[in-house]
């Protein structure tokens, strides 16, 4: 790229421009080849580091050059993530409207930490939280027009922090936490764990509650332990359900565990992280029957909604607790806007003061894509889960680990750990796909978790197809 005669530090328009323009043709070229490019970075620790001078450069290069060490230096040390083929942990969806959003956000440079200083970030973000509500067939209470509200976090460890912030700010603050408990299942994510620690609760305060032979959590478990609990003096303060297990995808019975809660008096959080996506299509909203009851719900369209990370989005029913928790005025932070009580200041309905315009690209996604090109996508990815279900079931020598939910599959060789081992071993060596695993009760499985933007039932058809050039090549042995 020409450099251009500027005379003062920075890019002028035109060549802002001109360097623009090749980083989206870049990543448009990035998109194209997404399927052909490779899956899974080659790169022994610490060779990335390696690639880049000791010493950071005294004058400035052009940004031509720049550029050019995404291919050589950045793009062998990643993982792509956008392949069709990757099918580990959970998806990171990414879409291209989401990056225009994202791209916008940056380039507007703006910071939404109050209403006043910039109201578009704060009443869009308000906005996208509602349509979300209508969308996700969410209960109304968690409207902004509600006691209650939702507000964007950057993940689902922070969202749900922040929920029991506010539910430890509900029972009278971190004095109270000396009698109390916090109940989660043994399936819940590390990231609970994390925040219940955070917040003050030992770790011998933190119970979890035995699972099912579905991995949900045992709601006669659940009612005994903190019956229990209340004979030696410790009350219930938190109940955490989760609608989508990290490792199988179970579905806590919400419904019961909010009966439960309601019954001590107790704050229930769901954490929906991954699942809560496919209840934009309303034959999946039985998973969430029983979040009319709950005090707080997080989920992340940036997971399987088509929005770049980081979108996270936490509801409360009711926003006293979380903002009476989260809420420190300085005098510098100060204006009429804010004291006429009209508007929302989203630093207290977070940890952070400053926050960015992530709501930019939650309304491209929801209006470029509409509900019904939402709901198709969600559909497309539970369907082709369905059509690998069937093969798995009509298999021999495979069998489902755990029940499917909605398109994560998790399963095993019948010939024990060793043997699924080994096949995941044979399919992520193939440099074809990427997959990962998880263990429970004694049984590793291997999960497919389907949900990238551009996979579709064919990609799966050759992941089985080359299951079956394992299963074929062994029994040949
Ligand atoms: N909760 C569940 C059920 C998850 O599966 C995950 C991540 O996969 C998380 C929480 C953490 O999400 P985040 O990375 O947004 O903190």
């Amino acid at each position: 790229m020409k450099k251009i005669k500027n005379s003062s530090p920075h890019m002028s328009p035109d060549e802002f421009k001109i360097a623009g323009y090749s980083v989206i043709d870049w990543l448009a070229e990035h998109l194209r080849e997404i399927e052909n490019s490779p899956i899974k970075s080659q790169v022994a620790p610490g060779e990335i580091k390696a690639k880049l001078p000791k010493y950071p450069p005294k004058v400035g290069e052009a940004f031509g050059k720049i550029l050019l060490d995404l291919d050589d230096v950045v793009m062998p040390g990643l993982v792509n993530w956008q392949h069709p083929n990757f099918f580990g942990y959970f998806p990171a969806n990414s879409s291209p409207p989401a990056i225009l959003g994202d791209l916008l956000s940056s380039g507007l440079g703006v910071q939404g930490m109050l209403w006043s200083t910039g109201p578009a970030i704060t009443e869009i973000e308000t906005q996208m939280l509602d349509w979300l509500v209508h969308l996700c067939g969410l209960p109304k209470k968690f409207l902004s027009t509600e006691a209650g509200g939702g507000v964007i976090q950057d993940s689902a460890s922070s969202s749900t922090l922040c929920a029991i912030l506010a539910a430890r700010e509900r029972v009278g603050g971190i004095p109270e936490l000396t009698s109390m408990a916090a109940y989660i299942s043994d399936q819940a994510h590390s990231s609970v764990e994390k925040d219940l620690l955070i917040a003050g609760i030992p770790e011998n305060r933190i119970c979890k509650i035995p699972t099912n032979e579905r991995n949900e959590m045992d709601c006669i478990a659940l009612k005994n332990t903190i019956n229990e609990n209340l004979q030696i003096g410790i009350k219930p303060f938190i109940i955490v359900a989760t609608v989508g297990t990290t490792s199988t995808g179970a579905i806590d019975n919400v419904e019961r565990i909010a009966g439960i809660a309601k019954k001590f008096n107790t704050w229930t959080h769901v954490d929906a992280a991954w699942a809560g996506s496919a209840t934009v299509c309303p034959e999946h909203r039985n998973i969430i029957r029983g979040t009319d009851q709950v005090d707080s719900y997080v989920f992340n369209p940036h997971k399987w909604l088509l929005t770049n990370f980081d979108c996270s989005v936490l509801y409360v029913a009711d926003s006293r607790p979380l903002n009476r928790a989260l809420s420190i005025t300085p005098e510098y932070l100060k204006n009429k806007d804010s004291d006429s009580g009209k508007v929302i200041d989203y630093k207290d309905w977070q940890i952070p003061l400053g926050r960015r315009f992530r709501s930019l690209k939650l309304w491209f996604v929801i209006r470029s894509y509409g509900s019904d090109g939402l709901r198709s996508y969600i559909r497309g990815h539970v369907d082709a889960a369905k059509w690998l279900e069937n093969m798995l079931n009509d298999s021999g020598e495979l069998a489902l680990a755990a029940p499917r939910s909605l398109s994560l599959i998790c399963f095993h060789h019948t010939a024990g750990n060793k043997a699924t081992e080994n096949l995941l071993k044979f399919l992520n060596e193939s440099k074809l796909f990427f997959l990962t695993h998880t263990y429970i009760k004694g049984r590793y499985m291997i999960r497919v978790s389907i949900g990238g933007t551009y996979t579709r039932k064919d990609h799966l058809e050759r992941l089985w197809k080359k299951i079956q050039e394992y299963l074929r090549g062994n029994a040949n042995q």
